[in-house]
């Protein structure tokens, strides 16, 4: 080729590169979801907090106050799902954490594979892949955009923490083996460990950690603003009479009553130390993999569990929780140094979020909550149906939603008007709706969407029994909470924006959390995510 004709070519070349891989893209992205927070965690324990975590994201982050999941259930999965491929469970098929696989004639998990194999240690802990996921997610589309070249990583205590954020291209994802105190991963990912996960392995951090006991970080009368610490509404640890303060973890992990497949290391979760541990894994990667450290933009998807196993446990109006929050607070600040320190935090774009809040529990404010007797919903359904039809249809009852036999064997309004006549009456159902025909939803039409865009029709049940608000697993009649449903409590989240070039603002109108992963791809030029549904939020960067 001619030099006249090379030259023209070759500035179309910068000017590509530049567009992809030049100054206007940060060189690492962090997305960070804190399993079970709730939007109000933020303030409420503010008093406690150091200036340099959440405090640090509320004064120059691009904060979201409304934002919200618009899908129910809000559980793990589909909460970690919907942030990266930017759409709910009706696209990207992770409906639950658990559901009912009608060709497979059982409950699946959402990341179980049975052709996969653990990479990293013995245990089945690692036959897991996305596979799924029906939709590709952020890291996919930056793996896609940049031929393979960027580094993209999950972390998470839980398996389905650190897959279904980084899905099918991931240059890894990592999660706790809780039998034996690893971090581990499938060979779908790897073949092998790579050196550094076996060099953090090696250090054996949580031994360190289940040595020591967990106190509370500043005095216990400085904790005003979560109750007093004996609480009957909360559950204490395995060996322990009562749920206060000191936890004293050795004593609690030298118990011999662990079931098949636990060990001393799962406690580890159910402590601040768990999140501990994940921030130590998160540097090791971004040491490890050389994160942020060329002009193309690697990925970093990390999540801290721990709040959710404490949240369940204790609930939101605990010293607990309040503890695991200021402790967290510390973690972050530790991390956004790290990052300074490594990579620069104008170099660093990140955005934190949760998979879902909690609920508020039922026994400090019943009525108008309680906790719903599912099992006995069931039980007396199928005797019901059973004594109008001669036979029992219903073939499972799970996340809410009644999965009848197919082909139907009775008719199908006879059917529905019978479901419907058992379950009036019946304490916390306050209505069952067709997930075949939103027509019939009759409730408040923001709760039907919510609905609708948790159905995948191949994977969901015939019916939806909604409950009333703040109504819970009766479970948790002995104490903690949980999340779930489609109401503000379960789908109100923090959603902030940090680093690189953000800017700071208070965004108060609606957002919802599919939204996070477009706006993500608008800023480093990528095809948005092959399920996305969400949109871009205005006004998160300078450059508008
Ligand atoms: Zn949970």
């Amino acid at each position: 080729m001619r030099f006249s004709k090379i030259l023209p070519a070759f500035f179309a070349f910068l000017l590509v590169s530049a567009l992809a891989y030049g100054q206007k893209a940060p060189k690492l992205v962090v997305g960070i979801v804190i399993d079970q927070m709730r939007y109000d965690y933020l303030y409420r324990f503010q008093g406690d907090m150091s200036e340099t975590g959440f405090k640090r994201l509320l004064r120059e982050g691009n904060v979201i106050h409304d934002g919200h999941y618009a899908y129910v259930p809000t559980l793990t999965a589909p909460g970690h799902s919907c942030v990266y491929t930017g759409t709910g469970p009706a696209l990207n098929g992770i409906i639950g954490n658990n559901w009912y696989s009608r060709p497979e004639n059982r409950v699946v998990y959402c990341a179980e594979d049975s052709t996969a194999n653990t990479v990293g240690s013995g245990s089945v802990n690692g036959k897991m892949s996305p596979r799924r996921l029906t939709s590709t997610t952020l890291a996919d589309q930056l793996e896609l955009a940049t031929n393979r070249r960027s580094k993209t990583i999950g972390i998470s205590l839980k398996d389905r923490g650190a897959i279904m954020p980084v899905g099918y291209l991931a240059d890894g994802a990592y999660w706790y083996d809780g039998s034996n105190g690893y971090f581990i991963t499938s060979d779908y990912y790897r073949k092998s460990l790579p050196d550094w996960v076996n060099k953090f392995n090696d250090r054996k951090l949580p031994d360190q950690f289940l040595d020591q006991p967990w106190t509370t970080l500043l005095p216990l009368d400085r904790y005003d603003e979560t109750l007093p610490d004996d609480q009957p509404k909360e559950r204490p640890f395995l060996n322990t009479e009562k749920p206060v303060f000191p936890y004293d973890l050795k004593r609690i992990t030298s118990v011999q009553r662990f079931g098949v497949g636990e060990s001393r290391y799962g406690i580890l979760m159910s402590s601040p130390y768990g999140n501990s541990l994940t921030l130590e894994m998160a540097k090791a990667a971004i040491e490890g993999e050389q994160l942020g450290q060329d002009s193309i933009t690697d990925l970093l998807a990390v999540s801290f569990s721990s709040t959710d196993y404490i949240g369940h446990q204790f609930g939101p109006q605990s010293v607990e929780i309040q503890d695991i929050y200021l402790r967290l607070d510390l973690t972050l600040s530790n991390l956004f140094q790290y990052l300074d320190s490594k990579i620069g935090l104008n170099n660093v774009l990140i955005f934190l979020t949760a998979d879902h809040a909690a609920a508020d529990v039922p026994g400090y404010i019943s009525p108008p909550a309680g906790y719903f007797k599912a099992g006995d919903f069931e039980e007396g359904l199928r005797q019901h149906l059973v004594k109008k039809f001669k036979k029992d249809p219903v073939e499972s009852f799970i996340n809410e939603q009644i999965y009848f036999s197919k082909p139907l064997s009775v008719d199908k309004d006879k059917l529905e008007a019978e479901v419907r006549a058992y379950a009036a009456g019946f304490p916390g159902v306050y209505g069952i709706i067709p997930l075949d025909d939103f027509g019939k939803c009759i409730t408040d039409p923001s709760v039907c969407e919510k609905i609708r865009k948790g159905v995948m029709p191949d994977r969901s049940g015939d019916l939806y029994v909604q409950l009333y608000p703040g109504w819970i697993a009766s479970y948790y009649e002995k104490g903690g909470t949980t999340h779930g449903s489609p109401y503000a409590y379960d789908t109100h989240v923090p959603i902030i924006f940090f680093g690189w070039e953000v800017r700071h603002a208070d965004n108060r109108q609606r957002v919802w959390v599919e939204d996070i992963a477009p706006t993500v791809c608008d800023m480093l030029h990528l095809t948005r995510p092959s399920g996305c549904t969400g949109a871009v939020i205005p006004g998160v960067l300078f450059r508008g």
